[in-house]
């Protein structure tokens, strides 16, 4: 696959464009490289597509939120059965974006009387949205998963045109296959045609005599289906992605709407994720923390053992590298973050008071912070914020 250009940098926007803004320079390019005016020109159509994938991403708040946080990643292409990566068919675009070309195709008959493309209607399904639980060592890794839906699909008895046979189509009179009727009104401005989808047969062209026995002549029955699709790892709770055409089939034909699987995140008690990085609080005794000691670190894949030094100071902030959740983009991993903290008793007998008397009047115990030990409140600050 091409690497993909940025989508500001398709549309010719700033990063910081408003909706507005936005669509105009969409609909500057479609009108450009529009196939009604570019006929038979690849270049032009591939413009049009791409155009058309960075404005379907930015004038999405959600999914434009995403993209300026992961980038072409966060869109759940990459590693996805079936995800993003092949861009739109130019059926998607009409039915998708069709209303952004208003006045200029198909409204008025600017060109050439609007053409048989711009009247034609493409059935989308709609699109289906789930939810997915993960635990962190799904995210760590990325995981396949398996979900049965419930949603319409092709009727297998008609193929999806509604009808018992072929023979059961006809064409439809009113608008003679068009799907759309037009209607020409006299202004002050001259002659202006308007078109409409044809209510005879409702956009099709098509008029179905004898209905398909199974789906009723919709062309679409309800069934349940295994849907796989993969999860990349580092995805982040509240992210969307996409996997294309897994949705609900169209009536009569058309486009498959998508699946959209909204990430969640399973909550784990001892590790708490921080963008990329994991961060444990570690509590150690006081003597612990004088004389040193091994401790034992939980981590997204088993026990890790870690040195504490003699003297740590309460609030230190160890960083084991790369133990943290991969970058979604793949740009490395975070790290894993240990919170030291000195754990004091709340009660203790009277043997323990003497010794701690003692330790009291040791010239040793008396705090000497020095500068790194200052910064501690400003890490933490800086860690929890
Ligand atoms: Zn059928
Ligand atoms: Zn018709």
């Amino acid at each position: 696959m091409m690497a993909k250009r940025d989508y500001y940098e398709v549309l010719g926007v700033s990063r910081n464009a408003t909706e507005e803004e936005i669509k105009k320079a969409y609909r500057k390019l479609a009108i450009k490289y529009h196939p009604d005016k570019n006929p038979g020109d690849k270049e032009a159509e591939e413009k049009f597509k791409e155009a058309a994938e960075a404005y379907d991403v930015l004038s999405k708040p959600d999914k434009r939120a995403r993209y300026d946080q992961f980038g072409h990643a966060g869109m759940g292409g990459a590693s996805g059965a079936g995800g993003f990566g092949g861009g739109f068919s130019m059926d998607d675009i009409f039915s998708q974006f069709g209303d952004i070309f208003g006045g200029h195709f198909g409204g008025f008959g600017g060109f050439g009387g609007g053409s048989a493309r711009s009247g034609r209607r493409v059935n989308r399904g709609s699109d289906i949205r789930i939810r997915v639980k993960l635990s962190l060592k799904d995210i760590m890794h990325g995981v396949e998963k398996t979900v049965k839906i419930n949603k319409l699909v092709t009727c297998d008895r008609c193929h999806g045109r509604g009808a018992e046979s072929e023979a059961d189509i006809k064409t439809c009179d009113t608008c003679r296959g068009t799907g759309v009727v037009t209607r020409v009104t006299r202004t002050i401005l001259g002659q202006m045609q308007t078109q409409s989808p044809c209510p005879h047969c409702g956009g099709s062209g098509k008029i179905i005599s004898v209905p398909c026995g199974k789906c009723g002549g919709e062309g679409v029955v309800k069934a349940s289906e295994e849907i796989t699709f993969k999860v990349p790892a580092g995805v982040v709770e509240g992210m969307q992605l996409t996997v294309q055409g897994k949705g609900n089939a169209a009536r009569l034909g058309g486009v498959n709407g998508d699946l959209l699987v909204l990430i969640e995140e399973e909550k784990s008690g001892e590790l708490q994720r921080d963008g990329n990085d994991l961060i444990y609080t570690l509590f150690i005794s006081v003597p612990d923390a004088v004389l040193g000691c091994d401790a034992e670190i939980p981590s997204v894949d088993g026990k890790l053992k870690i040195k504490i030094e003699p003297g740590v100071q309460s609030g230190k902030i160890l960083r084991l590298r790369g133990k943290g959740i991969p970058d979604v983009n793949g740009y490395g991993s975070g790290d894993l973050l240990v919170y030291v903290q000195v754990w004091t008793p709340a009660r203790i007998d009277r043997k323990e008071k003497e010794m701690m008397e003692a330790l009291r009047s040791s010239d040793n115990f008396k705090p000497k912070p020095d500068h790194n030990d200052r910064n501690f409140f400003d890490r933490i600050k800086k860690m929890f914020s």
